[in-house]
This record gives C-alpha cells, sequence and structure tokens, in this order.
C-alpha cells in the first residue's frame, strides 16, 4: 500500500448504518475514501453513485462481487450485512485480496468466526471488527481508569445495553439472520465494556432470558437477558440487555471510588463521571475514528491491534454462546 495515499473503501450492504452513519463519516476521514459499493437493489447504486461521485466500475451487486479482484481502486471492503451474511462476504472479499472490516457481532457461531480468520491468514489480509468504540476517548479514558488501578481494584462492574426494537417483521428478530436477539446486537457492547475496562477474559457465566412480554414479535429470538461474569481477582460483572426499552450505560467500582459512562455505547455524544469528577474528552466522530484508525495502521504496514481483529470477535462470540448455555441450562458456565 503506498504511503500517502488514502485507501479506498467498498461497503458492502447499503442498509441503516451504511448510509446513515459510514458513508457520512467516510466525508471526514483522511487515511480512507469511499470508492465503491456492494448493494443488491439497483436504485440505492444510483442514488449512491450520484450522491458521492462513484464511478459505475466500482459498483458490484452480491453475484458479480468477486471481481473485486480485479478493482485497483478498492484496497480494503467493509461488511456491513446482516449477521448471518458476514462469513461469507469476509471469506469472498478475502479471497478477493482486500482487508476486510466486519461489522459486529462477528458472525452467527464460533466455527464461522474461526473459518473468517483462516482465509483472512491464508490471504495474507488483515480482519478488523465494527469495534468503533475502542478508537472513542471517552471509552479509552475507562479502560485507562480500570487497567491503570486509578481508584485501586476494581470489584463489580454494570454495564447494560438496551432498545425497544421497533418493526417486527426486520431481520434482527429472525434467528436465522441475526442468530439471536438483542445480546447478538447490543448485548455485545455490554461484554466488550466490562473486557475493556478490567483487561481481563471472564472465567465464567451465569445468565436469565428475561420474560417475553410480546411472544409474538419475539418468538424467534429472546426478547432480553441477564447476566453475570466472574473474573479473576474476585472481580464481578452484571449486565442486562433488552429489544423492550433502553438501557445505555457502564458503570465500574473500585476500592477507593467509582467512574462510569452513560451514554456508553451509542454514536455520542458520549458522557463520563467519576467520583472525582467529571470526565472531560473530545467528542468524535466514532466511525470516522475507527475507520481511519485501522486503515492508518494499513497503510503503515502495522499489525492491527489484537482487540480491534477477528480474535476479539471470535473471543466475544465465545462468550455469548457460553451466555445462551448459561440461560438455557440454568447452570454456572467455564468459559
Ligand atoms: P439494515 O437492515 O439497515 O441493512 C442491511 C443491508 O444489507 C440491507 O439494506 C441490504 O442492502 C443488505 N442485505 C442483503 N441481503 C439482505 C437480506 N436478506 N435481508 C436484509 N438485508 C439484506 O441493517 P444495519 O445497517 O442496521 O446493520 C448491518 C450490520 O451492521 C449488522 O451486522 C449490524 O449489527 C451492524 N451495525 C453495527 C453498528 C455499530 O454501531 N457498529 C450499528 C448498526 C448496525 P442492499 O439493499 O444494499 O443490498
Amino acid at each position: 500500500l503506498q504511503q500517502g495515499r488514502k485507501l479506498g473503501m467498498a461497503l458492502v450492504g447499503l442498509g441503516g448504518y451504511a448510509k446513515n452513519q459510514l458513508a457520512p463519516a467516510l466525508q471526514q476521514t483522511q487515511h480512507v475514501r469511499l470508492a465503491g459499493i456492494v448493494t443488491g437493489t439497483p436504485a440505492k447504486a444510483d442514488e449512491w453513485m450520484a450522491k458521492y461521485n462513484i464511478p459505475k466500475a466500482n459498483v458490484y451487486d452480491y453475484k458479480t462481487f468477486d471481481r473485486i479482484i480485479d478493482n485497483k481502486d478498492i484496497d480494503i471492503v467493509y461488511v456491513v450485512l446482516p449477521n448471518s451474511m458476514h462469513a461469507e462476504y469476509v471469506i469472498r472479499a478475502a479471497k478477493a485480496g482486500k482487508h476486510v472490516i466486519c461489522e459486529k457481532p462477528m458472525a452467527t457461531t464460533v466455527k464461522d468466526c474461526q473459518e473468517m480468520i483462516d482465509a483472512c491468514k491464508k490471504a495474507n489480509r488483515q480482519l478488523a471488527i465494527g469495534y468503533r468504540l475502542h478508537y472513542e476517548p471517552f471509552t479509552q479514558e475507562m479502560m485507562r481508569l480500570g487497567r491503570e488501578k486509578v481508584f485501586g481494584n476494581l470489584k463489580f462492574l454494570e454495564a447494560s445495553d438496551g432498545f425497544k426494537a421497533g418493526d417486527p417483521t426486520q431481520w434482527r428478530l429472525k434467528k436465522a439472520m441475526a442468530g439471536g436477539g438483542p445480546m447478538m446486537d447490543v448485548g455485545i457492547y455490554a461484554i466488550q465494556g466490562v473486557r475493556l475496562v478490567t483487561g481481563l477474559e471472564p472465567l465464567s457465566v451465569t445468565a436469565q432470558f428475561a420474560p417475553k412480554t410480546d411472544p409474538q414479535k419475539f418468538k424467534d429470538v429472546e426478547e432480553g437477558m441477564y447476566w453475570q461474569f466472574e473474573f479473576p481477582n474476585g472481580i464481578t460483572s452484571t449486565s442486562t440487555t433488552s429489544y423492550a426499552a433502553g438501557v445505555e450505560r457502564l458503570y465500574a467500582s473500585a476500592e477507593n471510588g467509582w467512574f462510569e459512562l452513560r451514554p456508553a455505547f451509542g454514536y455520542g455524544p458520549l458522557k463520563g463521571m467519576t467520583s472525582k469528577g467529571p470526565i472531560d474528552k473530545p467528542v468524535v466522530n466514532h466511525q470516522a475514528m475507527h475507520m481511519d484508525g485501522i486503515c492508518k495502521d494499513l497503510i503503515d504496514g502495522k499489525q492491527l491491534p489484537k482487540h480491534i481483529t477477528g480474535e476479539e470477535g471470535i473471543q466475544d462470540m465465545k462468550i455469548i454462546t457460553a451466555t445462551y448455555q448459561a440461560a438455557e441450562t440454568g447452570r454456572r458456565i467455564k468459559i
């Protein structure tokens, strides 16, 4: 990759996140630009070509996608499809010789995650997951406060992420496409939150499903979930995720004080407070920081930091799998 030039990115799947967050963010990025699109909807192709000045040669559909191998304008592919489609398109992108960013959750099974990692390794291409918060300053401060034990040894954490899911026909409510309910979609941010702040891996999990207050809407996936992790050194965490109502916070209590973000996981602005006073950090565009962070490392020929790679994605998928198992069996599951 040539120093001093912007990488060309192709977005795969022009849904809500691509349209409302990623494409606008790509107008602000320094190290990457929107160069191509992959869509199954011809009307979107026309609209995006006009709006973002994308040449027809850089527009693909799901059948023609593999021809991207011949396209020198595209260095990196960003897969923004429903969860069950991530594995196939990451693997096809790697085979086409492109670096890949894959949205969270990385896939719907641990096996798929491993195949994605293997395909990228085999193609000698790097794989990052869409964990946009790793480059976000409030989140980084929470990591520093926890890992550097600024308030002493951590004792317990509370991390929850949920929202009211509207449209009952959306793919997020279909197990085959989503892999699960709110746990797969936003609960994963609560898992990320406690892993980031502690810098540790949970040893075991207990979990419970929330009652189904709308069994018709949630016939295929959970409406909500509660779970508890035990970490090394006696640290514990409790979490909630939900498609029934909103919640968004990350709280850590340590021997000599506490620190929290609320809101903690949305697009921002995030807000932070500690027992000593507010967390004061710049408000940034999460998506622009995330894509720039990754693309800068790729241009510099560096290995991406492990906590944004497929290794992080597969670890979350292992934890999620254990959490579902704990809720289904009522047992404490070792991770
Ligand atoms: P949308 O439903 O809004 O968009 C998905 C797009 O995928 C569709 O518009 C369509 O694009 C394409 N697609 C191809 N096949 C199908 C199919 N069978 N059913 C539905 N869509 C299909 O989803 P989002 O944009 O909200 O989410 C996409 C991914 O991004 C998910 O994995 C989600 O978890 C993740 N996400 C991450 C966020 C974050 O903060 N990191 C925030 C929001 C989402 P086309 O018409 O172009 O073919």
